[in-house]
């Protein structure tokens, strides 16, 4: 915890920055990596497809469309496609300057992009008050964006990519493994082994009782980075809080739209919430509880 001023120095306002800046291609990153994900499978099907026909398999050393990555092509205006400049680019900046309007064809921009920045840079800036400046900050940034990515992306697909969520395990155990922070590596894979398994066992629960899917794989994953990156000792208290805030979430959805128990709810941002409050309070928490219950 950042205790003075002095401590402080240039690391939160560094930090913060750079916040608003990841947040900036966060944005890039949850339009894009879902597109990326579908055109991945439609070659798998062509594959498929080509291979069930007894055709020759297509070339795809080859690629047949234009490249479609998270740098390229640069980004456009949706309504009128003209490329976005680079001092039009500018984090939550360009956003007020331009007031929220494209600035050839004055179609508005997307209140969207400049909040995800601006709660990228704050949580950005929490994260680095709360736990000081270290090299296991730095870490917990990277396992924060990722999360921040993951949250939206859940939210508007209902999926949590492989393409994140294991990359995202094996970090949590290579920082066990490198001693910069604060969960050893027992922990470590302990939590990777039983987050997923706890998530994976009460699907197969659920779906023998009801015969319905209540989450997706990808929850599974998800629950086993954040097991690798802090331990599994924090699992209960990362299953309970995500529970709760979305029973609650999804008590509230279903009386406002009396339909909405039928429609898919995306847990992957309950459990990245929780995710977060394990990061920056789950000792303080897991104690207090402790201390309550006479432990
Ligand atoms: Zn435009």
């Amino acid at each position: 915890m950042i205790q003075t001023l002095a401590d402080a120095g240039l690391f939160l306002p560094f930090v913060t920055v750079l916040g608003l800046l990841i947040g900036s291609f966060l944005n890039v990153v949850v339009h894009r990596l879902p597109i990326m994900m579908e055109n991945e499978l439609r070659l798998d099907c062509e594959w498929l497809g080509a291979k069930d026909a007894g055709q020759p398999e297509p070339d795809f050393t080859q690629p047949a469309g234009r490249t479609f990555n998270l740098s390229t092509p640069r980004s456009r205006c949706p309504q009128c496609n003209t490329q976005i400049r680079a001092w039009d680019n500018i984090p939550l900046i360009s956003w007020l300057l331009l007031r929220g309007q494209c600035r050839d064809c004055a179609n508005p921009i997307s209140v969207r992009y400049p909040l995800v920045e601006a709660a990228t840079g704050l949580l950005s800036l929490l994260v680095a008050w709360v736990m000081g400046p270290s090299v296991a900050t730095l870490a917990a940034l990277g396992l924060v964006w990722v999360l921040i990515a993951l949250t939206l992306i859940d939210a508007d697909t209902q999926l949590l990519p492989d393409q994140l969520t294991l990359p995202l395990t094996w970090a949590g155990i290579l920082m066990a493994l490198s001693g910069y922070w604060p969960v050893s590596l027992q922990d470590s894979v302990l939590g990777a082994v039983f987050g997923y398994l706890s998530l994976w066992s009460v699907f197969h629960l659920f779906r023998l009782l009801t015969g319905k899917h209540g989450m997706g794989a990808g929850d599974f994953k998800l629950l086993a980075a954040l097991g690798a990156w802090m331990g599994w000792q924090v699992l209960p208290l990362i299953i309970v809080l995500s529970s709760l805030v979305g029973a609650v979430v999804g008590l509230i959805a279903i009386a406002l739209s009396k339909m909405g128990a039928r429609a898919p709810m995306a847990f992957g941002p309950y459990l990245a919430g929780a995710g977060l409050i394990a990061l920056l309070w789950g000792d303080a928490l897991i104690n207090g509880y402790k201390a309550m219950a006479g432990l």
